[in-house]
């Protein structure tokens, strides 16, 4: 099925096995005093899955090029000897390595961190421009001649690069790091050969291109630049078609096109953006490079890209080489090997998330995965079989139930879920109808699929009774959350529901008031206001956010029909209520501001401050308002969502009777997720026990 993605391709001095690429994340294993095990096992499963070639994460190429205190530098600290120890892996399972060279600039979160002598870091840019999220700390101006030194820096980072093994690097010019900040007039303010025109702005990425091809010729040379910086002022698309032009002739294998900075207020890779929205402007790149004099310049696409397929359509018509995928190789290390095999129902699909990932990198926590608890702890958690395969039951077939159950399956345990309901899936499933969250069906499926390849038993609609788990050596109680009711005088009304009934069954036509304003509430009024059709959604994101969306891939896969129907009108008042705290509180630091804006993009009224929820009656919600007023909530519907509470578990005794019967009949067990403690249940927290409990049973 996967003709193109699974051709074999060069790049530069390279042969490649196919045209996938793991994009560059920064995992924080880079940095762990370990000899290089951690991120050699990392990068050594998503090799032996299959990807034709990885891009490390961003490797500084000086002290004070570093995004942070995690992050390796070249010839610092022992880096050299653990990537020595990664490459090594990635090369032994047939895979291709590319060093980032990284310069952070003014992106530096250097709040904390000190140079090799102990001195506060010096943060450097190439004006004296402070980021919003620096905490106030104001970049160094570069001078002239310090410039031309960090060129030589880059030069010098890709020869070790080559002497620590790598196969090439990719110069890291784009998401508003230090070569992009030269290029740019909103960050390069300089009147000098640096800067003052946009020739001299693009002087610095011309430079460091020229030194690191010379200082590297046997290498592939790539560059992840700028496909549009998504800032008001920023570079304009003739100027990246003009940097295009100085740096073709420069001997560069490879453009790896990025999209949007760091600060930027257009939303590019959160779950809302709809999949493949940035293809456009690497086939804008494509274009320019075809129709110039070195046409053989490959063209790499990336973001927002969660399954092969869409890569088959993207590359299918040969203007572009290869797409690089990052956070899907978190979700899934065999995405490659299984895509390849046709097995797409098998890929455990990245939700867009964040949760475990970037909003975990940006405070410089290690990055993980929430649908594959796993990433960045291959090393703790090793895939090897166990030599003592026992019987495992695993109670609630919601994301902490099937982590549990997908991992005891495939250590080589005799697994059997159980799920009340009649379908897997739980939080995920309902989250599933959420325009945007489409993918959480597919990660539930993948689920399903592997535990019957595996042989599990799955057992749906059936809560499982002591009697049934006695006989277990192992169980993990994992039967999740339900809906949190709330305590009103007209809560028992028929037209109020919880956020489960809307989700699963629709609301009818009519204004709705929306109880609850947090991440469910949120998300419930985006399923009461947003097309589920991805393609309609993808042309009011172009015109909403003023960018080109390519048509190619979205709606091509079967998995993202709508998930359920919705017969709200155009023109029904939606209300989200709120007592205390911020809308969409709990969302992750990267996706709530997209979360929120939506909604107020698409005229849902915000009302925060309610003192009290008064009653509800037909056609109306009674709160007092923050001003201590009573007034009525237009509401055809009242949708519920004031938080969850702990399921009441499988058996009549709940959870509780059922782990004091295991216990009293000596039945290891453990009890995760929302089940253990529903009011700060978190789904990354959930799927991390859930592999935390298997491997201790
Ligand atoms: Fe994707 Fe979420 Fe996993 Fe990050 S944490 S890789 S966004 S599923």
């Amino acid at each position: 099925v996967l003709r193109t993605v699974a051709s074999p391709w060069t790049l530069g001095p390279l042969h490649l096995r196919n045209r996938v690429v793991m994009g560059s994340m920064h995992t924080g294993l880079e940095v762990l005093d370990d000899g290089g095990a951690a991120l050699a096992a990392f990068y050594r499963e998503r090799a032996a899955g299959g990807v034709g070639c990885i891009v490390t994460g961003g490797i500084a190429i000086s002290d004070e090029a570093r995004g942070g205190p995690d992050f390796a530098v070249f010839g610092a600290g022992g880096a050299d000897e653990r990537f020595r120890v990664a490459v090594e892996a990635v090369h032994e399972e047939g895979g291709a390595v590319l060093a980032q060279l990284f310069h952070a600039g003014r992106y530096a979160l250097a709040s904390g961190m000190v140079d090799r002598h102990g001195r506060p870091q010096r943060v450097v840019a190439p004006s004296a421009l402070p980021w919003a999220a620096a905490r106030g700390v104001v970049p160094t101006e570069l001078t002239a001649d310090e410039v031309g030194r960090t060129v030589e820096d880059f030069a010098a980072a890709a020869r070790a690069a080559r002497a620590i093994g790598f196969d090439g690097v990719e110069i890291m010019a784009s998401e508003g790091y230090l070569v992009n900040q030269f290029q740019s007039p909103l960050t390069n303010l300089r009147d000098d050969e640096w800067g003052g025109d946009a020739v001299r702005r693009r002087r610095f990425a011309v430079e460091v291109v020229r030194a690191v091809r010379s200082a590297v010729p046997d290498l592939a040379v790539t560059i992840r630049l700028s496909g549009a910086d998504l800032m008001p002022g920023s570079t304009t698309e003739d100027e990246v078609d003009a940097l295009m032009q100085d740096l073709l002739p420069l001997g560069l294998d490879g453009i790896s096109v990025g999209i949007g900075w760091h600060e930027s207020r257009t939303p590019t890779v959160q779950a809302a953006v709809p999949h493949g929205a940035w293809l456009a402007y690497a086939a804008r790149v494509a274009r320019v490079v075809r129709a110039s004099d070195h046409p053989e310049v490959r063209v790499i696409a990336s973001n927002r890209m969660t399954d092969l397929r869409d890569g088959e359509a993207v590359l299918g018509d040969g203007l572009l080489d290869a797409v690089a995928l990052a956070r899907p190789f978190l979700a899934d290390p065999d995405l490659v090997r299984r895509s390849l095999d046709g097995r797409f129902d098998l890929v455990n699909t990245c939700i867009g998330c964040n949760q475990a990932c970037l909003d975990r990198s940006i405070v410089g926590a290690p990055v993980s995965c929430l649908v594959n608890p796993r990433a960045g702890r291959e090393l703790a958690f090793p895939a090897r079989p166990t030599t003592a395969p026992k019987r495992v039951d695993v109670v609630g077939g919601g994301p902490a139930g099937l982590a549990a159950a997908v991992d005891a399956a495939r250590r080589g345990h005799r697994v059997t879920l159980w799920e009340a309901d009649r379908a897997l899936g739980g939080q995920f499933a309902l989250a599933a109808a959420i325009p945007g969250k489409e993918d959480y069906a597919a990660t539930v499926r993948a689920a399903r699929a592997e535990l019957d390849d595996r042989g599990a038993t799955v057992h749906l609609g059936r809560a499982a009774t002591t009697t049934d788990l006695l006989g277990s050596d192992a169980v993990v109680l994992a039967p999740g959350v339900v809906p949190r009711v709330v305590d009103l005088p007209g809560a028992d009304l028929p037209h109020v529901m919880s956020y489960e009934t809307a989700l699963r069954d629709g609301v009818p036509p009519g204004t709705v008031a929306v109880v609850g304003g947090g991440g469910i509430g949120v998300d419930t009024a985006a399923f009461l206001v947003e097309s589920p059709d991805e393609v309609v959604r993808a042309a009011a994101f172009a015109e909403r956010w003023d960018v080109d969306v390519a048509a190619d891939v979205i709606g091509d896969v079967p998995q993202r029909l709508p998930a359920s129907d919705r017969s709200l009108r155009p023109g029904d008042q939606v209300t989200v209520l709120r007592r205390s705290g911020r809308f969409g509180q709990g969302v992750g630091i990267t996706s709530r501001w997209v979360a929120v804006g939506r909604l107020r993009d698409a005229g849902v009224r915000m009302v925060g401050g309610v003192q009290e929820y008064l009653r509800i009656e037909p056609g109306a919600l009674w709160i007092r308002d923050e001003d201590g007023l009573e007034r009525a909530v237009p509401a055809d519907h009242v949708v519920v969502c004031a938080g969850q509470e702990r399921a009441s578990g499988p058996d009549t005794d709940g959870v509780d009777g059922l782990v004091a019967a295991l216990r009293a009949a000596g039945v290891a067990h453990e009890v995760v997720g929302g089940a253990r403690d529903a009011r700060s249940v978190d789904a990354v927290r959930a799927t991390s026990e859930a592999l935390e409990a298997v491997r201790r049973l």
